[in-house]
């Protein structure tokens, strides 16, 4: 590319990232990032320097062209952007959205040092959204038609991503999905404040201008055999994810008032999205003093999610310190803003009955960090004595997901680890083929629970093997 027309410019512009005020963006469930203008874009995207050892690409799990559209962007040329920037990524404008870019792309900009990183996110999002305005589709006119068809198990990002590749190499993918709606934790688990729903649901008319088709609201192994779909197609994806919550394993547990995390934000996404079964399914945090227990981007959702229903106060507990916890600071710092209150080093003992026998508090103990374990990480120890209870009136458990393989995984035979993850490989002669070679896998199933763009990542490497494998 042609060199920039002023390489200093981050020296005149800041880095930008405007968002709504909290007291405004907690009254509903929309995005709370404000988008870019053009002229705002272009000055963001002019803050990078070229500085030639793009970092930024090598984090990016997808490895984008994130110099190159940047570029583009300057230079307002929309319609190139938008072709490089989904040459390499399936969900673009979702991942520049969700992605956590302070520990990716951003975490790894040159000018992170002080000065502020490269606005990469925002400005993916903003080139996927302006070409989308813009008319832009994926152009599949010099696609020559295989004759090969795959069944993909899942619409989560994996299966969408490996959907996108198999299509524009000419073989007709078909998700099948149990869900009502394509997505998998972009629809039914991250909220309309991250990832605003019509944003899933503009992709899937995209991916079914470009011949994908969707069979939603069908469950393999229930309603349709595995058996048929490798008597009826050429090869098979699982992109099923992980769903067996973890537990912690304390007295309590099982209380009027205590909840998982997913089935909160799944029951708040489904009234949202005009999918709600039983009105008793809902979860409503309104008024009620809300404990979440846990530390990661679920817990965060859940915290914001309450806030955002009306609860008259809502803690967020966790064993570790904050430099230790493993949700994105970005994600952090916005519950904070939003009215949360953190409880660090604090370790849930029991959950507490009332008189009714409701949850009405969490016992827990304080801890301090000791010495690192086998992994690196500091071991939170409580401290004798400093039990107490902190009075709740609903509590969120939001400790993480396992996989949970189904039982007729062996019967076909694809093989899992001891933590129950299908065993695909990344770098296998064939790209995440399982032990059965006519069946591959990906995202959270195979790596257990992780990221939106390393599904992505998975989806496509994936769809790649799939086709070496099919020899088109
Ligand atoms: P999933 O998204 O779980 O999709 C799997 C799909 O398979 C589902 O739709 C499911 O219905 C379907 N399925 C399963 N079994 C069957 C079957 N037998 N038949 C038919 N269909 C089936 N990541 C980020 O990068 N950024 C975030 O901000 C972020 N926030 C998160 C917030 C929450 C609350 C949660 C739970 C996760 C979050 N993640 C985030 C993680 C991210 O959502 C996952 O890593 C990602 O969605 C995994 O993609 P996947 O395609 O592997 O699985
Ligand atoms: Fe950054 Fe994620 Fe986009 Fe890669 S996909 S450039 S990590 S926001």
């Amino acid at each position: 590319p042609k060199p920039r027309k002023n390489p200093l410019q981050f020296l005149d512009v800041p880095r930008q990232l405007d968002k709504q005020p909290a007291q405004q963006r907690i009254q509903h469930f929309h995005e709370i990032y404000v988008p870019f203008d053009a002229a705002t874009a272009s000055r963001q995207a002019g803050r990078c320097v070229d500085c030639g050892n793009p970092y930024c690409e090598w984090q990016c799990p997808v490895h984008n062209f994130i110099p190159d559209w940047l570029k583009l962007v300057q230079d307002g040329k929309i319609l190139e952007a938008a072709e490089l920037s989904n040459q390499t990524n399936s969900l673009p404008e979702i991942c520049g959205r969700i992605c956590p870019q302070d520990r990716l792309c951003e975490g790894a900009c040159t000018m992170n040092d002080g000065l502020g990183a490269v606005t990469i996110g925002s400005i993916e999002k903003y080139i996927t959204e302006e070409a989308f305005k813009l008319g832009w589709k994926p152009d599949l006119s010099r696609v020559v038609p295989t004759g090969k068809k795959v069944a993909v198990v899942g619409a989560g990002p994996a299966g969408l991503a490996c959907a996108d590749v198999l299509a524009r190499a000419g073989v007709q993918a078909v998700v099948f999905d149990r869900y009502p709606e394509i997505g998998g934790l972009l629809t039914f688990g991250i909220p309309g404040f991250k990832l605003e729903k019509t944003v899933v649901q503009r992709r899937r008319a995209i991916f079914e201008g470009m011949g994908i088709e969707f069979r939603l609201g069908v469950e393999i192994g229930r309603d349709i055999e595995f058996e048929s779909l490798l008597a009826d197609y050429d090869a098979v994806f699982l992109g099923m994810g992980t769903y067996k919550f973890v537990q912690g394993g304390f007295a309590g547990e099982d209380l009027p008032g205590v909840t998982a995390a997913l089935p909160y934000l799944v029951a708040n996404a489904n009234r949202q999205l005009g999918f709600e079964r039983n009105p008793a399914d809902f979860i409503d945090m309104a008024g009620k003093r809300v404990v979440v227990l846990g530390g990661g981007d679920t817990a965060m959702d859940c915290n914001r999610t309450a806030i955002r229903q009306g609860a008259a106060q809502v803690s967020c507990a966790y064993r570790r310190d904050e430099r230790n916890m493993p949700g994105s600071r970005t994600e952090v710092g916005n519950a904070k803003d939003e009215g949360v209150q953190f409880l660090w080093n604090r370790q849930p003992l029991e959950i507490v009955a009332g008189p009714d026998g409701r949850a009405c508090g969490v016992k827990m103990v304080t801890t301090e960090l000791g010495p690192p374990d086998a992994k690196g990480r500091r071991q939170p120890q409580p401290i004798p004595g400093s039990e107490e209870v902190i009075p709740a009136d609903a509590v969120i458990i939001a400790f993480g997901f396992r996989p949970n393989p189904p039982a007729w995984f062996d019967q076909f035979g694809i093989a899992t680890d001891n933590n129950g993850r299908v065993h695909a490989p990344a770098k296998a002669p064939i790209a995440h083929q399982t032990a059965n070679p006519k069946v591959f896998a990906g995202g959270d199933m195979v790596r257990g629970a992780d990221l939106v763009v390393t599904a992505v990542y998975d989806g496509r490497q994936a769809a790649e093997g799939i086709l070496q494998h099919l020899g088109v």
